[in-house]
């Protein structure tokens, strides 16, 4: 049985249709390859103009070292046959190594896509190909450990789909709610249920893990893997505290809605009588009094952290 499925998936990722060797790109990211019936020949001008729009952002976290073909199927059937995800009819594209595929974006809305929807999805779905290839080899790709907040998070956040998903207001409320969600840690249980909260819980670590620690230690993150450790060591190594304690200190800023300005002070001893009348409103610094100076990499005091977007 895992035999036949490893089959069934392995024939699903080759192409099954021509490579267009006109249509071949050759960029400073990467090499870029398009396979496509002659009806798609429109569709996959739109996506070749997407890969190439796509290349500055990209940079940010590297570049490609193997050519990543990009597939345009016909309909979405088609696609989640290849993805090998049934069922999934949100779905446009998908991602591995080495190959992504396309629903023809003739076929996303009865008009069709515009070239502003085709470049926001594929740089979000080249941001995953590119986070594999530079993180792991071709062997080794599905076995980082790597987390769905963090490459759905860095996906969204590299695409700027922000204005997408649920603000970290809803987010905040969907924690006070469910108090037993983890819809970062346990991104996976959560992913049919909660698809939107998931995907917003993700893209809103992730923007506030650059804010706190910058870009260079994610990119350090990545290279660690790349050089043959797993997500959980590489991330501990590069930012400095284990991923878990990067996600509780997240949960505590959107529970207390750290997002909303001001400083969280710890209660000032004796203040216990006073702490009640401030119930339900923690973000006002009624108890305001500077915050020492941090050195080595920063603590987990909640000011000066609102996200960019
Ligand atoms: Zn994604």
């Amino acid at each position: 049985m895992v035999v036949a499925l490893a089959l069934v998936s392995a024939c699903a990722s080759a192409p099954r249709k021509a490579v267009d060797p006109e249509a071949s790109l050759a960029l400073p990211g990467g090499e870029f390859r398009f396979a496509h019936d002659a009806r798609e020949a429109q569709a996959a001008d739109m996506v070749r103009r997407a890969v190439e729009h796509a290349g500055p952002r990209l940079s940010l976290w590297g570049t490609f070292h193997d050519p990543v073909t990009l597939v345009i199927h016909p309909n979405h059937a088609a696609l989640e046959r290849a993805a090998n995800r049934p069922g999934h009819d949100f779905l446009r594209a998908w991602a591995r190594f080495e190959q992504v595929e396309v629903q023809s974006p003739r076929t996303w809305t009865r008009a069709g896509a515009s070239q502003k929807q085709v470049d926001e999805l594929l740089l979000h779905e080249l941001t995953h190909s590119l986070m594999y290839q530079v993180s792991a080899t071709r062997l080794t790709w599905t076995k980082k450990g790597i987390p769905l907040w963090f490459s759905e998070g860095m996906a969204s956040y590299t695409a700027g789909q922000g204005y997408r998903v649920p603000s970290l207001e809803d987010l905040s409320r969907f924690l006070h709610d469910h108090p037993q969600a983890d819809p970062l840690a346990r991104a996976e249980s959560l992913y049919e249920s909660e698809n939107a909260t998931v995907y917003g819980a993700a893209h809103h670590a992730f923007d506030f893990l650059v804010s706190r620690y910058g870009e260079e230690r994610i990119r350090g993150t990545l290279q660690a893997m790349g050089r043959g450790q797993d997500f959980p060591q590489a991330f501990q190594d590069a930012v400095g505290i284990p991923a878990d304690t990067f996600l509780r200190d997240f949960r505590r800023y959107v529970y207390l809605r750290g997002f909303k300005g001001g400083r969280i002070n710890p209660p000032e001893p004796g203040m216990g009588g006073l702490r009640g009348e401030n119930r339900g409103l923690p973000w006002i610094p009624l108890f305001s009094k500077p915050l020492p100076p941090t050195s080595g990499p920063p603590d987990t005091t909640l000011g000066d952290t609102s996200p960019k977007r």
